[in-house]
C-alpha cells in the first residue's frame, strides 16, 4: 500500500495522525473501526473492552505492519482507575461501549439503564475535564415511535414524510409507557445525549454524537449455542442467520410488520472515519447513520435472507420459511417496538458529504456468506450432537 502520510482531510488539509481511546472496541462497530484505522490510516488505537475475540486478528501475531498502532486494555469501565489515564493519553475518545440488544431491554432494564447512562457519565466528565473531544454512539432509537403511527391505519397523511422522516434537530423523541420496559434503552441513551450536548453548551466540549440506523454485517453478537450462549438472544440479523443455520423457520416477532433501513457496515464505518477526520465539520453535531434506500419490513428482511442463504449455501429454503410469534413470548413482558425507522441525511450530508453505497440484497450476501464460511461446519457438528443433560 501506499504511504498514507498524504491524506488529506474534507478542507484539503493533511491529516495528522492522533490516538483514539475506543471505549467497546472489542464490539461489532469497535472490530469494523479499528479494522479501518490499521489498514487505512496511521492513527494510533487504545482499545478498551472486557472481550477482544473479535480484533484478535489485529492484535496478534507481533509481525502485523500496523504492530504498536493497537493496544488492548481489558477492562470494565463500571468500575476501573486506569480509564482517567487513558482518555488523557488520547487526542479522541470514541465509546462505544453499552448493552444494546432489545431482548434485555425489558427484561435487564437496570443493566440497560446504568450501561448506558450511569457507565458512561465519567467519560463525559473525563473528557469534558480534560479538554478532549468525544464521539459519543448513542442509536436512533432515541426517535421512539414516528408521529404517524398515532394516525389512524388508513389515514394518508401516514405517507407524508412529515409524519415518518426522522430529523436529528426537528424530530420529537417519542416513547411508550413506562411499563413497556423496552424504552429504558432509548431513554438512557436521550439523557446522556442531553448531558453530552449540555457540556457542549455550557463548558464548550467537543462532541459528536452518532445516532446508528441498523448497521449490519460480519461480526455482529453471536450465534446462540456456537459462540454465545444457546439461550441468548442477539439482534435481529444474528437470530435470522441462526435460524438459517439450523435450518429452521425464522421467528416473525408480531407479524414482522415494523419497518427497518439496513445499512451495510463498512459504508457506515466510513462516515466515522470522516466524523474522526473532520473534528471542525463532526463537532456540535448529532449525526444520523442509515441507508434511507434499503427500507424492508422484517418478514421481507425474512424472505430476502432466506433467498440469499440458499444461493450462497447452495441448500433449498423450507417450503415455511417464517413463523409468527407474539413479541411476549419471544421478548417477554414489557416489549414494545418501533414502527418506522427512516434517517434523514441532510445534515450528515451537508456536514460530510457521506452517503450510504451498498443495497439490501448485496450487503446480505456478502454478510451471510461470511455467516456460512464462519459457522456452517460448526452448527453441522452441534446439530448432529445429541443434546448433553
Ligand atoms: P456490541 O455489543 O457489539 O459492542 C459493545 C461493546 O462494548 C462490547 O464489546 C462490550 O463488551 C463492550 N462493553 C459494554 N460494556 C462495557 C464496559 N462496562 N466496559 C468495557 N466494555 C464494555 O454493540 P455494537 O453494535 O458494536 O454497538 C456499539 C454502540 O453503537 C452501542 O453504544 C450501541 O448502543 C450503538 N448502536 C449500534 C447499533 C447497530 O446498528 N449496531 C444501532 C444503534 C446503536
Ligand atoms: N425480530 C424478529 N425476529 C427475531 C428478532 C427480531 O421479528 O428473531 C424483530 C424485532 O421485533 C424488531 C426487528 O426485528 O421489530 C429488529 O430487531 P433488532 O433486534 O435487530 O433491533 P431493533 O431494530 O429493534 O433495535
Amino acid at each position: 500500500a501506499s504511504s498514507t502520510s498524504t491524506r488529506v482531510d474534507l478542507d484539503g488539509n493533511p491529516i495528522n495522525a492522533i490516538t483514539i481511546c475506543m471505549i467497546g472496541a472489542g464490539g461489532f462497530i469497535g472490530s469494523h473501526l479499528c479494522e479501518k484505522l490499521m489498514h487505512e490510516t496511521s492513527h494510533k488505537v487504545l482499545a478498551l473492552d472486557v472481550y477482544n475475540d473479535k480484533i484478535k486478528h489485529l492484535l496478534e501475531p507481533d509481525t502485523l505492519p500496523w504492530h504498536g498502532r493497537i493496544q488492548f486494555h481489558r477492562l470494565n469501565i463500571k468500575q476501573d482507575s486506569r480509564l482517567e489515564g487513558l482518555i488523557k493519553m488520547a487526542d479522541l475518545t470514541i465509546n462505544l461501549a453499552a448493552i444494546c440488544t432489545p431482548a434485555d431491554y425489558n427484561t435487564r432494564p437496570l443493566d440497560t439503564i446504568y450501561s448506558n447512562f450511569i457507565d458512561a457519565l465519567p467519560v463525559v466528565k473525563y473528557c469534558s475535564e480534560n479538554n478532549k473531544r468525544l464521539i459519543h454512539f448513542s442509536t436512533c432509537e432515541v426517535y421512539g415511535k414516528t408521529i404517524g403511527s398515532f394516525l389512524p391505519k388508513d389515514s394518508p397523511l401516514r405517507q407524508d414524510p412529515a409524519y415518518y422522516l426522522l430529523k436529528e434537530d426537528e424530530s420529537p423523541c417519542i416513547f411508550g409507557s413506562i411499563e413497556k420496559q423496552r424504552w429504558s434503552y432509548a431513554c438512557a441513551k436521550q439523557l446522556i445525549e442531553r448531558l453530552i450536548y449540555a457540556e457542549g453548551a455550557e463548558n464548550g466540549m467537543d462532541f459528536t454524537i452518532v445516532r446508528p440506523f441498523n448497521w449490519i454485517g460480519p461480526r455482529m453478537d453471536f450465534i446462540p449455542g456456537i459462540d454465545g450462549p444457546s439461550e441468548g438472544v442477539p439482534r435481529v440479523l444474528a437470530c435470522f442467520s441462526n435460524n438459517l443455520l439450523r435450518g429452521e423457520p425464522l421467528k416473525l416477532v408480531d407479524g414482522g410488520q415494523s419497518q427497518r433501513t439496513f445499512v451495510y457496515i463498512r459504508d457506515a464505518i466510513e462516515a466515522v472515519l470522516l466524523m474522526i477526520e473532520n473534528p471542525a465539520r463532526a463537532n456540535r453535531h448529532i449525526f444520523n447513520v442509515g441507508n434511507p434506500n434499503n427500507e424492508v419490513t422484517v418478514k421481507q428482511l425474512a424472505e430476502m435472507m432466506t433467498q440469499v442463504y440458499s444461493k450462497v449455501s447452495g441448500e433449498p429454503s423450507l417450503e415455511s420459511p417464517t413463523i409468527d410469534v407474539s413479541s411476549k413470548e419471544f421478548y417477554g413482558e414489557g416489549y414494545d417496538d418501533s414502527d418506522k425507522r427512516i434517517p434523514d441525511m441532510t445534515i450528515i450530508n451537508k456536514q460530510l458529504g457521506w452517503n450510504p453505497k451498498t443495497s439490501l440484497w448485496d450487503l446480505l450476501e456478502s454478510t451471510l456468506t461470511y455467516q456460512h464460511r464462519t459457522y456452517a461446519e460448526a452448527m453441522k457438528k452441534v446439530i448432529g450432537k445429541p443434546l448433553a443433560s
